[in-house]
């Protein structure tokens, strides 16, 4: 086969599910394919992600990508020109060294990953293999035998992610049974029996901003109780077809040592001691930023107490950083990892701290970000890298669905 290089790329502004800007990129091959992609962006982002390069000044009101863009137009892509686009590994070290900053600060991880992104995925069209095909082949990792992913679905949105009164950002159900696919369609009836209970409730039934419901609501354990009952609604065994995950988002609603919760200032201690209670009164196997971000010595006393019984993820704690994954590998915080493509702002780094966090018996959760495009490059990065879980928000809104339904067209097609 003869090798193709890229003929030329170009960033462009478009903007996200929340109606923010965010890069978009066309890649053209040497043999005049067009290869398109996008970044998503956080809202409730962790302070040590790397750097989303923003214009300020008055255009969308400081938030627009166009410096971004012209990092792209200016400096990434001559240099890109003509190099071979399936040497992904040696494309990422080259933008890596062409930043030159350890938090991808002067181009912008935005426009870094973008490239990344469009590079991989042009790769596996200069090989005729589907992206997860050749990620897989690309990184050294085994194929699956079957989609064996469990979606983690974000059905009751809170905390940045919504303007109600929720401390804990998401509220999500973990379909257990059969194929990905039964899987969604279990997630899809939840979804609705959820919404004829709001209804009932004469509740709000407007969505947040990863597609779940976003009511106000008497106290954030009303969350998992409406959950429990609209799985059993839907006709389901709470615990046994479905369960539940949260993310507690917990650097959000921390200050000084102190956890700001339901209208109290509580301990790490006694924020663990909440979570405790509920794990034993609610089929809960996950829990996500249950503590802030650099409260190390608690992450692992949480760990110590709760890490047998149920998943804790690192999300703002890890950045899908392999030096923060490290230390808390050292530190024994968390059990579970997870990943962000732009927390760190390659493709190549991303499955670095995969396979950092698989070696050491880590969960990994490929997940999407609050603010959304259609692209859907983290179900093959899901599923070349054998990770149990996605997390893509509600089974609502098309930039949500756009990964699902990847997963499920893999699915039917090629397993
Ligand atoms: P974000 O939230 O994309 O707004 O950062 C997602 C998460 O915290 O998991
Ligand atoms: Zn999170």
């Amino acid at each position: 086969m003869p090798k193709l290089t890229i003929k030329q790329i170009n960033g462009y502004e478009i903007l996200d599910s929340r109606g923010r800007p965010t890069i978009g990129v066309r890649l053209i091959l040497s043999n005049n394919k067009e290869v398109l992609a996008a970044v998503p962006s956080g809202a409730s982002t962790g302070k040590h992600e790397a750097w989303e390069l923003r214009d300020g000044g008055k255009k969308f009101f400081g938030q627009g990508v166009q410096k971004a863009v012209k990092n792209i137009n200016r400096i990434i892509a001559p240099i890109l020109v003509g190099k071979n686009v399936s040497d992904q590994v040696g494309i990422d070290s080259l933008l890596i060294a062409l930043d030159g900053t350890p938090n991808k600060s002067r181009l912008g991880a935005n426009a870094i990953l973008a490239v990344s992104l469009a590079v991989a995925r042009a790769g596996a069209i200069a090989q005729s293999k589907e992206l997860f095909v050749y990620l897989a082949d690309c990184y050294g990792l085994p194929l699956p035998s079957r989609v064996g992913i469990m979606p983690m679905l974000n059905v009751l949105n809170g905390g940045r992610h919504a303007d109600n009164n929720l401390d804990i950002q998401e509220f999500m159900i973990v379909p257990q049974r059969g194929s990905f696919k039964n899987k969604i369609r279990m997630a899809a009836e939840v979804y609705q029996s959820l919404k004829k209970i709001l209804q009932a409730k004469k509740m709000s039934t407007g969505l947040g901003d990863e597609g779940g419901f976003a009511p106000d609501l008497s106290s954030n354990e009303e969350a998992l109780r409406l959950l429990v009952r609209a799985i059993s609604r839907a006709g389901y065994k709470p615990g046994k077809d479905m369960s539940i995950a949260i993310d507690a988002a917990a650097s959000e609603f921390y200050r000084k040592g102190k956890y700001y919760f339901e209208g109290q200032a509580l301990s790490a201690k006694k924020l663990i001691a909440i979570f405790s209670k509920w794990i034993k009164k609610y089929p809960i196997i996950s829990i996500e930023d249950g503590l802030a971000e650099d409260d190390w010595k608690n992450w692992r006393e949480m760990t110590d107490r709760l890490g047998a019984k149920i998943m804790l993820v690192g999300d703002d704690l890890f950045v899908t950083n392999p030096k923060r994954l490290s230390y808390g590998i050292d530190q024994g915080a968390a059990n579970s990892i997870l990943i962000k493509l732009n927390q760190i702002g390659t493709v190549t780094e991303t499955v670095a701290t995969i396979k950092l966090a698989q070696h050491h018996k880590y969960k990994t959760i490929i997940s999407h970000r609050s603010g959304e495009t259609c692209d859907n490059f983290i179900a093959d990065l899901a599923l070349a890298s054998s990770s149990g879980f996605i997390k893509s928000g509600a089974p609502a809104r098309s930039e949500r669905l756009s990964k699902y339904n990847r997963l499920i067209f893999l699915e039917e097609f090629y397993f």
